[in-house]
């Protein structure tokens, strides 16, 4: 009989900001799995951007995470050290003809897209990529390439679901678990290595949560329609494909939800100003808190 999988899961961070009360549910959601399951819960740093990670964010992500009593195995992973074994993976779909390097800057897309009333939108809102820059003959890539200017990778998805070609679909854990069907067309080519970091948020996630054995990835509700892609990424790169559970997010008093951008410090202040972990937990949604 072939042995079970022993169940991994982790709280994935990008350390831009302060831990916001969002980021407490999250970890505290995927800790608890852990428990239940008599797993492991693991921490990674998700730094790849470069531009705005910040050494002191890290050490506050372990130092929030520590006071509200969560433990993880060291050392931790941190993307920023695996770039090689992410333009590894991107080798091997340019190999395949399945990603394309592309000079497009966001001025361009617009520009491109601005006659099309009604411009179709990816499941995140954002305008489809209009496809400049993919069917070009290899002697005008070169050409591009030699005058230097910055280009992103783009994964090609016609391609990508011509080799692929399943339906694919994924097993949802929120609630009562299901099987959810994935359209990762609706996104378009999207982009595998930025122009500024040789990888995108996409490529690292699948690589690392295969790398570190994750058989459940925890996180909000905001990156389930990201699961498409991700999932048909661990197609392409014959990766295992996770288990998911994306929790609710946490909203403030007036419904929106908290995010670092918009100034959310959460629970660090709430620390420094001498509330017990205890307190700070009372905040959070069921099954931690009454908020
Ligand atoms: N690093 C991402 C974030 O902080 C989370 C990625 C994930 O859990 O897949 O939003």
């Amino acid at each position: 009989m072939k042995e079970a999988k022993k169940f991994v899961t982790r709280f994935a961070p990008s350390p831009n900001g302060w831990l916001h009360l969002g980021h407490a549910y999250s970890a505290l959601t995927a800790a608890r799995a852990a428990q239940d399951a008599g797993g492991d819960f693991l921490l990674r740093i998700e730094d790849i951007d470069v531009g705005r990670a910040r050494p002191h964010f890290v050490e506050g992500i372990y130092q929030d995470l520590d006071w509200l009593g969560l433990a993880w195995p060291e050392p931790v992973m941190l993307q920023s050290t695996r770039f090689a074994i992410y333009e590894a993976a991107l080798a091997k779909l340019r190999e395949q003809e399945l990603a394309y390097p592309c000079w497009a800057t966001r001025g361009d897309i617009l520009a491109a897209i601005e006659a099309h009333k009604d411009w179709p939108r990816d499941p995140d809102g954002a305008p489809l990529y209009p496809g400049l820059y993919r069917d070009l003959p290899e002697s005008r890539r070169k050409q591009l390439m030699w005058e230097g200017k910055p280009y992103c990778w783009r994964l090609d998805m016609t391609k990508a679901r011509a080799r692929v070609s399943e339906q694919l679909s994924y097993k949802e854990c929120h609630g009562q678990p299901e099987t959810l069907p994935l359209d990762p067309s609706a996104f378009g080519d999207v982009v595998l290595a930025r122009k500024d970091v040789p990888t995108s948020y996409h490529l690292a996630v699948v690589i690392d949560d295969a790398a570190q054995g994750v058989t459940q990835v925890t996180r909000g509700q905001d990156l389930q329609p990201a699961t498409a892609i991700h999932v048909l990424l661990q197609k392409l790169l014959e990766l295992p494909q996770p288990d998911y559970l994306h929790h609710p997010l946490v909203r403030d008093v007036t419904g929106r939800r908290l995010s670092k951008q918009a100034g959310d410090n959460g629970f660090r202040n709430l620390r420094q100003e001498g509330m017990s972990a205890d307190a700070v937990m009372a905040l959070l949604p069921p099954p931690f808190g009454r908020g």
